[in-house]
């Protein structure tokens, strides 16, 4: 597997000299919602690369249209921004479960995705999954999955928010029905429950970091002790929500207090995210992207 430095070392955070600096990529996280200073504060934490997956805004939206406006504004204008900010920016698109109920939407959606999908910074189809595991779900989540399965697009699947353990059963059964390439799948927002449904296929486990909800570090050193770093990958999966966009620096320095070895941080926090997002040929992260001085891009008074 190609590394980014042959003297990185994770464990000993951010950045160890300029030669050799340690970079952590986070792969599930939603800039569209992040102010400018957060791309400042992981930068610094030592953050060079990041993928967001689309996701719901707050509010349903009723037409393709502003599917497909919020499509090119994730693939064009997110990466410009991150990039000022020293940070490589990569996406996956999809209609969310929260937007499944609309069936001729989705269908809309589906039929009009594929020029966004060939964009060169779209790794993938994601977030899909179940939210409130309704037929129309399982419809969207279906079709979406054999869109990427054909196309051999990496897949990012959400698991629900509730009754987590029947929606990993149903998302498993899924996948294997579907006779679908399990590496390429890597599903997200595991807990306790539903790591004993997930862990029994070969796809990549996500594990989120949340201040209030979701996990915290104490739990992801559990679950990582109990499973092992293997095809497990932890996100920040920061949004406009309670969440925070250093989750990932923060839980590094809590597996380190807690004695995983530095072998086990980097995989967790880089290399599998970048073993399951480099099944796409357009997976290519830069780590030296140079933060661009404000006076170069903001007008000046
Ligand atoms: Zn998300």
């Amino acid at each position: 597997m190609r590394r980014v430095c042959p003297c990185a070392r994770l464990a000993q955070a951010v950045a160890i000299s300029k030669d050799c600096p340690v970079y952590i990529i986070e792969p599930h996280i939603h800039m569209y919602s992040r102010t400018t200073d957060d791309y400042q504060a992981m930068y610094r934490a030592g953050i060079r690369v990041v993928v967001e997956p689309s996701f719901w805004l707050g509010a349903n939206r009723r037409y393709a249209g502003t599917f497909f406006d919020y499509f090119h504004l994730l693939l064009t204008f997110e990466p410009v921004r991150a990039a000022r900010y020293g940070i490589d920016h990569y996406c996956c698109i999809s209609c969310n479960p929260k937007e499944a109920e609309n069936r001729a939407l989705v269908d809309e959606v589906a039929a009009g995705m594929d020029e966004y999908l060939e964009h060169p910074r779209c790794l993938g189809v994601g977030e899909i999954g179940l939210n409130n595991i309704t037929d129309n779900e399982v419809y969207a989540f279906r079709k979406q999955l054999l869109m990427a399965e054909e196309r051999q697009m990496p897949i990012l699947v959400h698991l629900p928010h509730f009754d987590k353990a029947r929606g990993a059963q149903i998302t498993v059964d899924l996948i294997r029905a579907e006779g679908l390439t399990q590496r390429r799948i890597e599903i997200d927002h595991n807990t306790e429950d539903t790591m004993p449904i997930t862990r029994r296929t070969d796809c990549f486990t996500g594990l989120t970091v949340y201040p209030y909800s979701k996990l915290n570090p104490e739990r992801v050193s559990h679950i990582v002790r109990e499973y092992g770093a293997e095809r497990m990958i932890v996100n920040g999966s920061a949004d406009w929500g309670v969440s925070d966009p250093l989750s990932l620096p923060k839980t590094i320095e809590f597996l380190k207090q807690d004695g995983h070895e530095e072998r086990t941080l980097q995989m967790l926090f880089h290399d599998n995210a970048y073993e399951f997002y480099g099944q796409s040929p357009k997976w290519k992260p830069n780590y030296n992207i140079a933060p661009i001085p404000v006076s170069q891009y903001q007008r000046q008074p």
